[in-house]
């Protein structure tokens, strides 16, 4: 499992990412989870959690209320006990049990062979499940002792929000998609213009890498190069 370590020592090791990625932040203190995978998932999870030692899951942080990103929260809560974060705007969907699926972009057909037909869907299912901390624009977790900070970073959906560690990594969900080399244009999203200030905002933590929902890790440099390109 790759791993990335921040100057505070926070270990962050991407878990799971045959159809999307789910990221364990394991600070010494607190074991954080950033999404939970599909369904089909949930074993491999799990023994990746074995594989890592890691005993009990803390903080569970959903970057959005779409099925690939939070199928497993309920099954995850309610084994771990642990605090599930998200955003206040899509917490209603975590309750009902779907999240409506954003619109195509016009880089859609690779994508779309990629994703499979299950995104095809109008509507995504999952299982609901109840949300702990309802984050708006900006929440830190410093009063834990943590130099983690939860910003809101809306465009793919209205409440995408993405999890700043140490201002060194940001875990963006779907915010950028790292499939395909040299691209990062998520092939559905809400609001592209609102995408690309979410791409400012991310640039202004002074991040230096972004680790997306699928596929592989973003550098600094090819966000930068990509926020004032069509594509
Ligand atoms: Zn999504």
């Amino acid at each position: 499992m790759k791993t990335w370590t921040t100057k505070s020592g926070y270990k962050i090791t991407k878990l799971l990412s045959f159809r999307g990625n789910a990221y364990l932040i394991a600070t010494g203190t607190h074991n954080i989870l950033v999404d939970t995978g599909s369904k089909s998932s949930y074993n491999n999870l799990l023994r990746s959690f074995t594989q890592l030692y890691c005993a009990k899951i803390d903080i569970l942080i959903i970057t959005h209320a779409h099925y690939d990103h939070c199928d497993n929260s309920s099954k995850i809560k309610n084994q771990e006990g642990c605090k599930v974060i998200m955003s206040k705007y899509e917490s209603e969907f975590a309750q009902k049990g779907y999240g409506p699926l954003p619109k195509a972009t016009l880089f859609v057909t690779r994508p779309v062979a990629y994703l499979g037909k299950q995104l095809e869907r109008k509507v995504a299912p999952f299982t609901p499940f109840p949300v702990d901390i309802l984050v708006d624009e900006y929440l830190t977790l410093n009063d834990i002792g943590l130099n983690i900070e939860i910003i809101h970073t809306p465009g793919h959906s209205q409440g995408s929000i993405s999890v700043i560690v140490d201002r060194e990594i940001a875990i963006v969900g779907d915010a950028m998609f790292g499939v395909f080399p040299g691209s990062i244009f998520p092939p559905f999203a809400n609001d592209v213009p609102l995408m690309r200030k979410s791409w400012k905002k991310l640039l202004d933590t002074g991040c230096v890498l972004f680790l997306p929902g699928h596929g592989r890790k973003i550098k600094r440099e090819l966000l930068e190069a990509k926020l004032n390109k069509e594509r």
